[in-house]
């Protein structure tokens, strides 16, 4: 078996609910995503390197430059005031690195094999997910 790895990232704004800690505060990260294909090679390639890249980085880019927020995180006046300001994207789960790479990985699976997702919320903090 081959595995492919691919990466991109996207900048962002969040925040946690119920957290006692600073990530209770919006704060930004750079999100970097590292993708694993798995596969066997035909024709000498798993896939195209440009196929990867190319809806990778789609992915990322819908979250870049915006501010990620978890679906009912915030009360109606205050999303309101913000979404008239930024660019907010609504997700359906906490924003976690644990959950991002779960959700790089459901996303992407429906075109590639994923053999994981990697997703580093710091330069030294990652969070990975493999389908068991
Ligand atoms: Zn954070």
């Amino acid at each position: 078996m081959y595995v492919l790895t691919c990466e991109s990232s996207f900048d962002a704004a969040h925040f946690l609910t119920n957290y006692k800690g600073k990530c209770h505060n919006i704060h930004g990260h750079r999100w970097r995503v590292v993708l694993n294909i798995k596969g066997e090679v035909n024709n000498g390639m798993v896939v195209d390197f440009n196929d990867i890249k190319k809806d990778l980085k789609e992915a990322c880019d819908y979250f870049d430059h915006t501010f990620i927020v978890e679906k009912d995180s915030l009360n109606k006046t205050a999303f309101d005031i913000l979404n008239k300001e930024f660019l907010i994207r609504v997700v359906e789960f906490r924003t976690t690195a644990e959950n991002f790479a779960k959700y790089f990985y459901d996303l992407l699976s429906k075109k590639y094999d994923v053999y994981e997702v990697l997703v580093y919320e710091t330069p030294n903090n990652c969070a990975r997910y493999i389908c068991e």
